[in-house]
């Protein structure tokens, strides 16, 4: 049987330095999951359980790419995040074991449309239509675990047109890797190519048409992104 519409292509991630990549399954995302960050928006960073919003995978783009300024908002902000790629089914997994399940990681930036996420959260919504925006998770290439081990701690930041915009560390993660997929795992079956996105340190902001975004986590390679037109 032929299918009426053209299927959707699957989103393909790079792999640094193997000739092989990463087909993008779900994009999961952590809330607030560094204190200062939690502090900045309005919260107390208590230790409370870890929750997560999602993204379609299509939205994951790649380091190079000029995303489009999305309609419908005023304040399309910045996340610079760790993202962890999982590499190993699973459910209930534990904290313990959790780190076997990840085959890699990459720099990514988790954008938002601030105000609509605002509006949502004022009046009980779901955040999803300030989180799940158009090439809204650029991903920058990704490294393996067996090359450059897990990345437990380490600066984290990005530059917005040459000035430091975000700047933490890893190690200040509230929830850890392996403690927010024991977490998530209760919640979902983790699949090979799920995307976690760990949560964002603060300086959180909004970015223009022509801005480019420069994210770094120590040991990974790059994420390099530019603000382009509003979308249309
Ligand atoms: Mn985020």
């Amino acid at each position: 049987m032929h299918l009426m519409f053209h299927a959707q292509d699957p989103v393909i991630a790079s792999v640094a330095g193997h000739d092989t990549a990463i087909p993008v399954r779900r994009v999961f995302c952590v809330g607030r999951n560094y204190a200062a960050h939690a502090r900045e928006m309005g919260k107390d960073p208590d230790r409370e359980p870890p929750f997560f919003f999602t993204k379609w995978s299509e939205t994951v783009v790649p380091t190079g790419s000029t995303i489009p300024y999305p309609m419908a908002t005023d304040d399309y902000h910045w996340e610079i995040e760790l993202v962890a790629v999982v590499g190993k089914p699973g459910i209930r997994i534990s904290a313990s074991d959790a780190l076997d399940h990840i085959v890699g990681y990459a720099v990514g930036l988790d954008m938002t449309r601030r105000d609509l996420q605002a509006t949502a959260k004022e009046m009980g919504r779901p955040w999803d239509i300030g989180k799940n925006v158009v090439q809204s998770a650029p991903l920058s290439i990704i490294h393996l675990v067996e090359d450059v081990g897990h990345i437990d701690k380490g600066r984290i930041w990005l530059e917005v047109n040459g000035e430091t915009k975000q700047d933490g560390d890893v190690a200040d993660l509230i929830w850890s890797v392996a403690e927010v997929i024991e977490h998530l795992s209760g919640l979902y079956r983790l699949e090979e190519g799920d995307l976690i996105y760990t949560g964002t340190p603060a300086g959180v902001g909004p970015a223009k048409p022509g801005d480019r975004l420069l994210g770094h986590v120590q040991g990974l390679t790059d994420l390099d992104i530019t603000i382009g037109s509003p979308e249309a």
